[in-house]
């Protein structure tokens, strides 16, 4: 009898049953099956990349951002593990590699940045608070708008089952596609086209962020929102500020909350060639 009785093994891990705020060094390795590829690739392309003498290929210049990042309030284990496994340096041109580490925004061209990781993290802790992935412990599937040079995207295949990541401007699109090439990242899927439409092909999501900020949330975004899904976005104020807002879809409807100010580059329609 005792047999028909054993809890069905649970994977991934479940987060929560991590202690908040202590180290789990073997949270990432349990709940990530795309980590080991990874770290692997990323050390290769790191090899062939960088310029030598940065130090940059060593985990431990990410380790000491994360505490960093940890020491200024970041919690979430799974997503300080995300941040210690991706590569920054690699999604920034080369000149740009050894501040890669810093928590600063830097240019990716046409006019766009790879937005601080202080921000990025902050955006996919709040994500990551949504009731379909605190039951889970970790997303479904997630719609990211506005993939830039893919770094957002690479963290976000760590914490998600599928990442479908949008982006307007071509030239942006295939560089993203080239950078996160050698890392393998099975789970992502890159697609050229404009984010405000959401990407109806594969919603509803159960995670929605985006990296760029506009005057309103699109209608499609809510639209594509699964119910117990949620969608963090920056979002203008009605003055010249943009804050993060972020809203979970219940039974019942939408419930939104507005969180602290954020400087993200304009969403904008259309398509750029
Ligand atoms: N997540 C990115 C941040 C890129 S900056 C990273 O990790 O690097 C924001 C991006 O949003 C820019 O590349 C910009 O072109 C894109 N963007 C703005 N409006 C968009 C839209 N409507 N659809 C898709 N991408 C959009």
């Amino acid at each position: 009898m005792s047999g028909t009785r054993r809890p069905a093994p649970k994977f991934p891990l479940r987060l929560d049953q991590l202690a908040p705020g202590a180290p789990a060094p073997g949270a990432a390795r349990t709940l990530l099956r795309p980590q080991q590829p990874l770290q692997h690739a990323a050390l290769e392309a790191t090899r062939r990349n960088t310029p030598t003498g940065l130090g940059l290929d060593s985990a431990g210049v990410r380790e000491r951002m994360v505490a960093r990042l940890r020491d200024e309030g970041l919690r979430h284990e799974a997503v300080l593990c995300a941040i210690a496994a991706v590569p920054r340096h690699q999604f920034v041109d080369a000149a740009l590699a050894t501040q890669a580490y810093e928590d600063t925004s830097l240019p990716i061209g046409h006019g766009q940045t790879i937005s601080k990781p202080s921000v990025v993290g902050r955006m996919i802790e709040l994500l990551m608070g949504g009731a379909s992935a605190r039951a889970a412990g970790q997303l479904a599937r997630v719609l990211e708008i506005g993939t830039g040079c893919g770094y957002q995207a690479a963290l976000l295949s760590q914490l998600s089952r599928q990442v479908i990541s949008v982006e307007r401007v071509k030239p942006l699109h295939d560089k993203a596609r080239e950078l996160m090439a050698p890392l393998r990242l099975a789970n992502v899927r890159l697609v050229y086209g404009d984010g405000m439409l959401g990407h109806a092909p594969n919603a509803p999501y159960d995670g929605i962020i985006a990296a760029a900020g506009g005057e309103a949330l699109p209608a499609a975004w809510l639209e594509q929102l699964a119910i117990g899904g949620r969608l963090v976005a920056p979002v203008h104020d009605g003055t010249d500020r943009q804050v993060l807002v972020v809203v979970d879809r219940t039974e019942h409807g939408y419930e939104r909350s507005v969180h602290e100010a954020v400087q993200f580059v304009p969403l904008k329609s259309g398509l750029v060639r």
